[in-house]
């Protein structure tokens, strides 16, 4: 690397580690809140919870692992749901295609994220959170539309403070996108970021909100984290990537960085369901509805444009079955939209019904699970 004394470089040298060296010490003193009168504290997780198996099972070293009243906690900045069935247990996390991703993505079809900024936070963290926001939506050519709202129950993700849960080594945490939706949380080190400028603050809440919607650390493989390959066009020693695993100061994106969001999420699609056949006639139900999926620039879907890479469809057609028995099942599926258009054809929901013939009657509804750009 060319030796360049540049400001970037100096931040990124003097920037505190989201994580430094050590977290193996069960002594860690838990700081004090400051905002609030809840206490989250964290303490070491129990080897026999199945979430923690898995995490093992994934790479993480005993002892490594930390557990809040709604968390568990990994290194260097991660946060998992404590509910294994938010796992996919068929990943063993080492199949992971993209990356510096992990794989697990926020679906093309769910780039609005409706995101709540506790006051816990307080108030200079609140206008890093918000500029986080205006930067991620900021980048062209991106899909994802970050919206604030001021109702906890509107939320997709949450920006709270960690109270007092971390030492000073880590500054923000996070987690990684499961089914297709953003993890729900970003915890904020209050007490520490307090000591730093407003853009390092703004760069921690935006590296935060990348690992929700599924980037993994630049320098993933550097740190020893499993399960991620490079995004073509972006460099594992960007070291002024948003994603390296330490905090800095300076501008919010690198180029590679730039390269990964609109490489992850090119487009927004939106499910347009469009009735074909409807026919009640003699008691007899026939309903035929085509689902396509409509092209938008992001996630405020205004305005309507062609894909622009290929994208993978994986969707399942849920099925009711009621009239002489009741039940519900379904199958998965796969298309490959092939970028040009800005309008495709996924598939066919049928309802059907004759109700005097004894027949079992059954109604389709077409859910996408994810859309993901293929790299
Ligand atoms: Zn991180």
């Amino acid at each position: 690397m060319k030796k360049v004394f540049n400001y970037q470089l100096v931040f990124i040298l003097m920037g505190l580690l989201f994580v430094v060296g050590c977290q193996n010490d069960p002594e860690e003193l838990i700081e004090e809140a400051t905002t609030t009168a809840r206490v989250d504290v964290k303490w070491l997780a129990s080897d026999n919870h199945p979430v923690v198996q898995l995490l093992y099972s994934r790479g993480y070293e005993k002892g490594t692992i930390y557990e809040t009243e709604e968390h568990f906690l990994a290194p260097p900045d991660l946060l998992y749901s404590k509910d294994i069935n938010d796992y996919d247990l068929s990943d063993d996390g080492s199949n992971a295609k993209q990356a510096f991703n992990t794989g697990k993505l926020v679906s093309l079809n769910r780039m609005r994220i409706n995101v709540f900024i506790d006051s816990s936070v307080g108030t200079n963290l609140t206008t890093d959170s918000v500029n986080a926001i205006a930067q991620l939506n900021g980048i062209n050519n991106c899909a994802l539309f970050f919206v604030r709202v001021f109702n906890a129950n509107q939320a997709n993700i949450t920006i709270r403070s960690d109270f007092g849960a971390e030492s000073s080594n880590v500054l923000g945490r996070a987690g990684f996108p499961s089914n297709g939706r953003a993890f729900n949380t970003v915890t904020l080190n209050v007490d520490t970021l307090g000591a730093y400028g407003s853009t390092l603050r703004r760069n921690v809440v935006i590296h935060e909100l990348g690992h929700c919607v599924g980037l993994r650390h630049t320098d993933w493989s550097a740190n020893g984290e499993g399960g991620a390959v490079n995004i073509p066009g972006t460099s594992a020693n960007d070291t002024g990537s948003i994603m390296w695993h330490t905090a800095r100061g300076g501008g919010a994106f690198s180029a590679g960085d730039l390269v990964a969001f609109r490489a992850l999420f090119p487009r927004a699609l939106r499910i347009d369901v469009v009735n074909v056949i409807d026919d009640y006639d003699y008691g007899e139900i026939y309903i035929q509805d085509d689902v396509f999926v409509d092209v938008f620039t992001n996630g405020s879907y205004t305005t309507s444009t062609t894909l622009n890479r290929n994208v993978n469809v994986s969707y399942r057609i849920n099925v009711q079955e009621y009239n002489h028995t009741s039940g519900s099942y379904y199958y998965n599926r796969n298309r490959t939209l092939t970028a040009g258009s800005s309008r495709y054809f996924i598939d066919e929901e049928e309802e059907e019904c004759s109700p005097y013939q004894g027949e079992t009657c059954t109604e389709e509804y077409l859910e996408i699970r994810l859309a993901s750009s293929i790299l």
